[in-house]
This record gives structure tokens, sequence and C-alpha cells, in this order.
């Protein structure tokens, strides 16, 4: 596996590698876990070349938010990476993406990057298809991966591509799970173990909902409370939210007609957890 730190020695080595070579690319912000090495295993299935990218990007947090205490380790996640079958590794500094003076942004506007995740983190879509966009123009993938875990990251990416007209392919990769349940996150280290218990009841509330939906049900409205009612039992949980919407569009709907996200947030005391299911 080749790493490159700089953006002359990633064209360096994707020259070396020819163009007649498929490329799938997995962009991620590290301290891999099998969910990230799930998509380099897809990448490297399917294609001639993989390249990962490991790169916390700081326009996608805002002042406050946890990019300091995002959790780092390269030396393992070099070694996941490479064993994944990831044959070039990016790992860029800010400075070397971002140049001096950088103001030139891509934002996906609209409902899709307003509600959810958007509503608590208003700056974060356009820092994450701003770089998402600048790692597409260097790498040129014909397929990239992306997990399913962040449901509205990949709305708002698929909508990005096809607004721009964009020469990649976007795959999505379903949710890897800790084995009690919990959706791996990098994130999940930082939780305290008191929180690593309760933080099960995402996944658990999703199951709820699921479990009854399968029994039948369609309402949003009763759907949505058995989630609410599930999540709210665990005292150190705050719900950032709870939604129910078109698993497309993530359009808001009131009765369950196709294929529907049932998305969750939710902050403990530092650390904020997502998790979705799908209804069909
Ligand atoms: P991140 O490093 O958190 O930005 O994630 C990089 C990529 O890995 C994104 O496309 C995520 O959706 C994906 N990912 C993160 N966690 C999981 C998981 N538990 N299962 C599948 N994909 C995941």
């Amino acid at each position: 596996m080749k790493i490159a730190k700089t953006i002359t020695e990633l064209k360096t080595y994707l020259e070396a590698i020819g163009g007649d070579k498929t490329i799938g690319f997995v962009p991620t912000m590290g301290y891999l876990h099998d969910g990230h090495l799930s998509l380099i295993k897809a990448a490297h299935a399917h294609n001639d070349v993989t390249v990962l990218s490991i790169f916390v990007n700081p326009t996608q947090f805002a002042p406050g938010e946890d990019l300091d205490a995002y959790p780092r380790d390269f030396l393992r996640d070099s070694r996941l990476a490479e064993a994944a079958g990831t044959d070039l590794l990016f790992f860029p500094d800010p400075a070397e993406i971002y140049p001096a003076g950088a103001s030139t942004f891509v934002e996906v506007e609209g409902e899709i990057t307003k509600k959810l995740c958007g509503q608590s983190r208003p700056t974060h879509f356009k820092g994450v298809t701003t770089v998402v966009t600048i790692l597409f123009n260097l790498i040129n993938p014909n397929i990239a991966y992306f997990g399913q875990k962040d449901a509205q990251q990949v709305a708002v990416i698929k909508k990005m591509v096809r607004d721009l007209h964009l020469p990649v392919q976007i795959a999505v990769c379903p949710i890897v799970r800790e084995a009690d349940g919990l959706a791996m996150s990098s994130r999940n280290v930082l939780l305290h173990p008191k929180e690593r218990k309760q933080a099960l009841v995402l996944s658990q509330s999703l199951a709820a909902a699921k479990a009854l939906y399968q029994a039948g049900e369609r309402s949003v409205k009763i759907l949505t409370a058995v989630i609410v009612n599930h999540i709210n039992s665990m005292p150190l949980t705050h719900i950032d939210y709870v939604e129910i919407l078109d698993f497309e569009t993530l359009a808001n709907i009131e009765t369950i007609t196709s294929p529907t996200l049932a998305a969750v947030a939710v902050r403990f005391e530092k650390t904020r957890l997502l998790d979705n299911i799908i209804l069909d």
C-alpha cells in the first residue's frame, strides 16, 4: 500500500497506476472500524485499484464541535487499511486540501440539508460536499463508497452528483454493527461505560419500530412515538431528532406506502450518535 501525504505524491501514484484501471474510492475521517473496512472491501472487490482517504475535515465541524476530540490513530488505521485491500492511502493535512485563502464551497441547498442533522449542524453538509468534491476532483474515482449509517449524507451526496453531473457512481453499503447491535462509529470510544450501555437503545428503538411496522403499523406518528419512548427510557440520552421520512427524498410523510427511512440522532454528554433503519 502506498501512502500519499501530499497532492503531488497522490498524483504521482495515480499516474503510475494508469488511466485504464478502475478506481474505487472510500472517503473517511479515520479511526477505522469494521464499518469503514466493509467499504474498503467492497471497493477492493469491484475495482482494479482501491483508494482510501483519511482526513478529519475541519469545514464540516462547527466551532465548539468535537474536531479536536475526534479520535485519531494513523498507524493502526494504515495497518487495517492495507489488510482490507487498500492500494493507496491519502492522508493529507488540512493546508493541503484547503490552500491558504480558499473560499470556494459546494453546497446542496434545500430541505435535504436543512432537516435531520442539518438542524443542529447547519454548516455540516456544506463542509462534507465541499471536501467530497475536492477529493473526487483529485482522485477521479469510478465508484465512491459510502455507508448507509450516514443516511442523510448518502442522500445529499447522491443529489450533488446528480445536480453537478459528476462522473462518479455512488455505492452504498449497509450499516455494520457491534455484536450487541450498536452501529459502529469512530465516536463510540468517546462514550463512558454507562453511556455505552444506554446507547444500545438507539438500535433497539429502531428494531421495535420495525417489528411494529412488520406487524402492519403504517402511521408515522405512532412509529415515531415508539422510538421516542424507547430512547427516553434511558436517562443519559437527549434526543436530537427522531424522524421517519421518504427514503429517497427525505420528504416528510404521514403514512408509510414506499421505502421509508427511520433515523435517529441522540446526544450523550459529549457524544452524538446516529442510527437508522429502512422500513420496506
Ligand atoms: P466517517 O469516517 O465517520 O466519516 O465515515 C466514513 C464512511 O464510513 C462514511 O461513508 C460512513 O457512512 C461509513 N461508515 C461509518 N460507520 C459505518 C458503519 N457502522 N457501517 C457502515 N458504514 C459506516
